[in-house]
């Protein structure tokens, strides 16, 4: 199958052919490295029987290693001028298909029943626009939706603050998120020069194995949300100040107080000492307490 699109030459050469100019609003910063995408799509432990979600293709420079490595593969892309140049690049992969859109936007799980129906093992693969970052990841952890991997490209900032472990500088309401979903780990970190337009800042790749069942028992999600957001709030409060600030009414500080005593978490704690198994223990008795 052909030469590789990943390369600088080909990179341009296509650029070039289509007078195409990279939109920054879009987070275009395309990959010319041919051994960064191996990688990548090692870290997805993909093979034929599997197959791969990718959120912007781009020239289809890490769609064409998907497809070559994939049973199938669907790549979603919000810009229409992309989409002639990807016809173009990926005809000789069969077993890919283009879709137009925005991922914000798009129903993930009618699309993965629709087009990847029959593939029990689907992962999300993709050197991610790093302007929406965050919710792609939020969307994809929050739908549920029936994964294996998130292999992705983001910003190394961001990839710290998912993997990043109680007490520490990083850690924040995102790890939590993301470690109740998925084991989390920076599979790799990637310097500016193998993209262009080179980004601002230092990128990485995290490798999500998504959790077949959350680590410890939550029973209201959305209330353990609630408590983890508001323990962050202010980072140089207290446990108790930021949730006497965020979640209840000043008359009831005296049950909060004993409420972490009988749970025998310090009230001058700062949040960020929290572990997820902390914040659910937290999360649960305040429900139970009717507080
Ligand atoms: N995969 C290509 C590569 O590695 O060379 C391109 C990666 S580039 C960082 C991000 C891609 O996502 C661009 O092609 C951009 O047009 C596309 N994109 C940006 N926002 C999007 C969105 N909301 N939904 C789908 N694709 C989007």
């Amino acid at each position: 199958v052909g030469k590789d699109i990943a390369t600088p030459t080909r990179t341009r050469e296509i650029l070039e052919k289509y007078g195409f100019s990279f939109k920054k609003s879009l987070g275009q910063n395309f990959l010319i490295d041919t051994n960064i995408l191996h990688n990548i799509v090692a870290a997805a432990e993909l093979d034929k029987g599997k197959a791969a979600l990718e959120i912007g293709p781009g020239i289809g420079a890490l769609t064409e290693q998907l497809g070559r490595a994939a049973g199938r593969v669907v790549a979603v892309e919000i810009d229409q001028r992309l989409l002639p140049i990807l016809a173009e690049t990926l005809a000789p992969y069969e077993n890919v298909e283009v879709v137009h859109g925005d991922v914000l936007e798009l129903d993930l799980r009618a699309l993965l029943a629709d087009k990847l129906a029959g593939y029990e093992q689907v992962s999300v693969v993709a050197n991610l626009p790093y302007y929406v970052t965050t919710p792609i990841l939020m969307k994809l952890l929050e739908e549920r939706l029936s994964l294996e991997h998130i292999v992705v490209m983001i910003q190394k900032e961001v990839a710290d603050r998912i993997a990043a472990k109680p007490g520490t500088k990083d850690y924040g309401s995102l790890s939590v998120a993301a470690q109740f979903f998925a084991e989390t780990e920076v599979a790799m970190v990637v310097p500016a020069s193998v993209f262009i337009p080179r980004p601002n800042v230092d990128s990485a790749v995290i490798k999500l194995t998504i959790r077949k069942q959350p680590p410890v028992e939550v029973d209201d999600e959305a209330l353990f949300f609630r408590v983890v957001r508001a323990c962050f709030a202010q980072r140089r409060k207290t446990l108790l100040n930021n949730l006497m600030n965020g979640l209840f009414d000043k008359t009831q500080k005296d049950d909060v107080v004993r409420l972490l005593a009988e749970l025998g978490i310090d009230p001058g704690r700062r949040g960020e000492t929290l572990g997820i198994e902390e914040f659910a223990r937290l999360a649960n008795a305040i429900r139970r307490s009717n507080l």
